[in-house]
């Protein structure tokens, strides 16, 4: 048994005081992520080194307090939320790019660098890193790790898993180890592998390296202009069944391009039922031959406009509208639940039927934003969290539109992870025998419970109440015990 003030003074000693968060008020700011749950921790520590983590886990091992890592909070399943309470490690003070090796092409980064600032600083020397969250001003290194993150142009060049060589890990019970390195294909089991996509639940990355692309000599982004999703639809299944490879195939549906152009002003069509942003690379003869072919595709399935970014500019302008589309919509309501599940390209269609009538039935607005070239659906029901049982209306819709997914033969997410949030759907797809075997990895790495819990496995009782915990911790004083 430990009260919150000792805690706390625990905590200083392994980090300083300054690097402890533990006044009420503060601590709001580290109850949520981008999703809806919430909970707040005890406290939150900023370590700045591996040891610092490291210790930080002691202690909370020695009073059996629940431990989870957080990166930016940008996280859209609830995974850097502190469920059960406990303390919060943040990365927040370990934003140093510590190494570009130009020669191997790889970066040795702290797990708190924004995503961006990799291929910022990889640019001069004509590199880049492939993965690129629509998140990825804000999202750390760290939580694409932890959550195998993608984006737009994971389609051609793979997600976060194969990105990142090596990693400097604090385990669950403390230790500072190292899983892969700088060489691709190390022998014996593929640890590092495990550890990406593992939302936080065996351990914190305390240095991540990456590896890094040289960029392509030439670019060229095209924007389709359909009537509807299901035009935009066939096209996609089109260009990919004609063997195409592009670089990026990302579509919106109208609610989306309206509400981020009443914001952004990108110049899309707000007529449009659906866009596609289709990005071709590569050396610049092939380049043009291959958007030729994909405009050919596109006015086959029946588009209305072709459109080609002519410079740097125009072509940042249309990614403007749509990396930044999700925050955009907030011009249509005060709050959104974006959802993320995968089907197989060519149930798109009927899938997007299914979401429709499953937000008309339940009296909801959803837009639409896609990586289709991955039939990665990220339905947004916006909403307004004041009006009374509207969110739990949400959560319902939510989970009838992750079950038409699996029905589908899809997945509970492309890219933004289990987490809290789809813990309890994990039993859709996964037998108990499956669910086990994935627990018993967790005392590999020394996660005996308190790390991370509630996430990723169904854990049952203490998992479902979140709000309340919070507040009665408010409710507590500091000399309460925990
Ligand atoms: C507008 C918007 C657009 C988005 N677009 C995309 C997209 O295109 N593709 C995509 O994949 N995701 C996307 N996301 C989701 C999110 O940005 C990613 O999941 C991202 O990887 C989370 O990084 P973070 O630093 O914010 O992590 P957090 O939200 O802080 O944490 C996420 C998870 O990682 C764990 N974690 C954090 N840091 C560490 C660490 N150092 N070691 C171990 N575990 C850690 C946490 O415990 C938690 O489980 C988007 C989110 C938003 C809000």
């Amino acid at each position: 048994m430990v009260t919150r003030r000792e805690l706390v003074r625990a905590l200083a000693g392994a980090v300083g005081e300054a690097a402890v968060i533990y006044r009420p008020e503060d601590l709001l700011l580290y109850e949520y992520d981008a999703t809806i749950e919430k909970s707040q921790p005890y406290a939150v520590v900023l370590p700045a080194t591996a040891q610092e983590v490291a210790d930080c886990v002691h202690v909370c091992r020695s009073f059996g307090i629940p431990v989870t890592p957080r990166g930016a909070g940008t996280g859209l399943s609830g995974g850097a939320v502190p469920a059960r309470a406990g303390v919060v490690i943040s990365t927040a003070r370990m934003r140093q790019i510590l190494e570009i090796d130009v020669e191997n092409r790889l970066a040795v980064v702290q797990p708190g660098v924004a995503n961006l600032h990799v291929s910022e600083a990889a640019a001069v020397h004509g590199l880049f890193y492939a993965p690129d969250p629509s998140s990825q001003k804000a999202c750390t290194i760290g939580g694409n790790v932890a959550e195998n993150a993608g984006g737009p142009h994971c389609l051609a060049l793979g997600v976060t898993q194969n990105h990142v060589l090596g990693i400097e890990v604090v385990t669950a019970d403390g230790d500072v180890r190292w899983l892969g390195g700088r060489v691709p294909d190390a022998h014996g089991y593929d640890l590092r592998g495990l550890f990406i996509g593992s939302e936080g639940t065996l351990g914190i990355a305390t240095s991540v390296i990456v590896r890094l692309l040289p960029v392509p000599p030439s670019v060229r982004t095209l924007l389709a202009i359909f009537d509807s999703i299901e035009a935009a639809s066939r096209t996609v299944s089109a260009v990919i069944g004609a063997g195409m490879i592009t670089a990026a195939l990302e579509m919106r549906d109208n609610d989306t391009i309206r509400a981020a152009e009443a914001g952004l002003h990108c110049g899309y069509p707000e007529d449009a039922g659906a866009v596609l942003l289709i990005e071709l690379d590569g050396v610049a003869d092939a380049v043009e031959a291959q958007s030729g072919r994909a405009t050919d595709i596109c006015y086959a399935n029946g588009t209305r406009e072709v459109r080609s970014a002519s410079s740097a500019a125009e072509r940042a302008l249309l990614w403007r509208g749509r990396k930044e589309a999700i925050g955009s919509l907030g011009q249509l309501a005060p709050n959104y639940y974006i959802l993320d599940g995968v089907v197989p390209r060519s149930r798109l269609v009927e899938t997007m039927r299914r979401v429709e009538a499953i937000s008309a039935a339940a009296g909801l607005q959803v837009a639409n934003v896609f990586h289709a070239g991955d039939g990665n659906l990220h339905p947004c029901i916006v909403f307004d969290e004041r009006e009374p049982g509207a969110t739990a209306r949400v959560l319902e819709a939510g989970a009838a539109v992750m079950q038409a997914c699996v029905d589908a033969g899809g997945a509970l997410s492309g890219e933004h992870g289990v987490g809290f949030e789809k813990q309890q759907f994990m039993a859709w797809l996964y037998n108990e025998a499956d669910l086990e075997n994935m627990a018993r990895l967790r005392p590999v790495f020394g996660n005996d419970g308190l790390f991370n819990p509630c996430k990723v496995i169904p854990e049952g009782t203490g998992c479902g109440e979140m709000a309340h915990q919070a507040a009665a911790l408010r409710a507590a004083g500091p000399d309460a015990y925990i």
